[in-house]
């Protein structure tokens, strides 16, 4: 984990603001979701990505195998063999293609 050297200050309700430099180097506009992990004593703040995991579009996004997909893709996906489901969904959840 790289440090930026910013330091911030909660206000009195506990927020804090992401600064504009990483918001602008992130892409992360106003009313951007963000999701928010735990690990040890790190609080770690992710992008939520609301986009197509195979083309990146962001309209008519469902959750397939815990990962969100267009619905061009989604059909594409049913059309396709079941060998070829299995390795679709694999990539999608980056897990190795096994041989
Ligand atoms: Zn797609």
């Amino acid at each position: 984990m790289k440090s930026t050297g910013i330091v911030r200050r909660t206000d009195n309700l506990g927020r804090l603001v992401i600064p504009k430099e990483i918001r602008k180097n992130f892409g992360i506009d106003a009313h951007h979701d963000i999701e928010i992990y735990v690990e040890g004593q790190t609080i770690i703040v992710c992008k939520v990505q609301n986009k197509c995991v195979f083309c990146d579009v962001d309209e008519g996004l469902q959750a397939f195998s815990g990962k969100l997909v267009c619905s061009a893709c989604s059909a594409n996906i049913r059309q396709t063999p079941d060998i070829l489901q299995r390795i679709v969904h694999d990539v999608g959840n980056n897990i190795p293609i096994q041989k």
